[in-house]
């Protein structure tokens, strides 16, 4: 994978709240409608501390993109994680700016990526970095501790720079999801039929996994406002990596590591082999509307 140092790197797309406090204290307890990539996963790994409240006020913190703003536009920018990710994030909602309308006949709009640390206030509750990154539907955003990373990398087994645009297309295929409705209705049905509802969940999983790799093949086709490239290529090493992220955040994988056995009822983002294969379909594909995982008998 190589970024292009010419593009420009549009940081209004994320909003930096590191540093600015973050909520009094962590708040525990289920609920709230967050959509983590692998929420479980920390929750085994870390043990306690993880959960949201969905009574907590939220999102009324402010960011303050300034430093954000000189790193990026510093000539070593692309040697800075904040101004990659703020990069990936510029591919990712470019190219659903064109794949919405053209594959699902519906308008994107944009959702901010919030980069924070420990701990924040959402619309969806207070949540900490345990929960791994997530997308709130009620606020419309992408919520990222970015050293989530350096866990992937040393306690889940991935440590390829492609699981960080891999994490954030997942997180934005929530986002599509939020717009295309399939989020809510999913809900709904949750409610009413509580006895389907991690399968229900792993199905909005993997569809996100799915709409990753169809990011990843149109990834080289996508710009800034200028019209320069962003990505001037993805590699086959590339997609092992993401390929290798996929399965290393696999229900059955991270129930492996912490040590327990397989429940196969408690998978909510499906198995190792199930995300690969989706990630790999949409890859494969490049098309989003090939990610109907609701349909394949699930
Ligand atoms: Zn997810």
């Amino acid at each position: 994978m190589e970024l292009n140092e010419n593009a420009d790197i549009d940081t209004s797309q994320v909003e930096d709240r590191r540093g600015s406090g973050g909520p009094g204290g962590i708040s525990l307890g289920g609920g709230g409608g967050l959509v983590g990539v692998i929420v479980t996963v920390l929750v085994a790994l870390v043990g306690g501390g993880f959960g949201l409240n969905a009574l907590t006020n939220g999102g009324d913190e402010q960011g303050d993109n300034t430093a954000i703003e000189q790193e990026c536009a510093a000539d070593d920018a692309l040697r800075k994680l904040d101004c990659r990710n703020t990069l990936y994030v510029n591919s990712i909602q470019n190219w659903w700016q064109r794949a919405l309308p053209e594959s699902f006949g519906k308008t994107y709009t944009e959702s901010d990526t919030v980069f924070f640390e420990q701990a924040v206030n959402t619309g969806c509750g207070a949540a900490d970095s345990g929960v791994g990154p997530f997308y709130c539907p009620a606020d419309d955003q992408v919520y990222i501790d970015l050293t989530f990373y350096q866990q992937l990398a040393d306690q889940l087994g991935a440590p390829g720079e492609f699981a960080q645009p891999y994490v954030l297309a997942h997180e934005y295929g929530h986002h599509v999801q939020d717009l295309l409705g399939t989020e809510a209705q999913l809900r709904q049905r949750q409610a009413r039929d509580p006895g389907q509802a991690n399968q229900l969940s792993v199905a909005l999983e993997l569809q996100a996994d799915c709409f990753a790799g169809a990011w990843a093949k149109n990834a080289t086709g996508t710009a800034d406002a200028r019209g320069e490239k962003i990505f001037t290529s993805i590699t086959d090493e590339d997609i092992r990596q993401g390929l290798e992220t996929a399965a290393a955040i696999g229900d059955d994988a991270i129930q492996q590591r912490s040590g327990g056995q397989i429940d196969e009822s408690a998978f909510t983002h499906g198995t190792s082999a199930q995300r690969q294969e989706w990630f790999k379909r949409g890859y494969d594909t490049g098309d989003p509307t090939a990610c109907d995982t609701f349909a394949s008998g699930r």
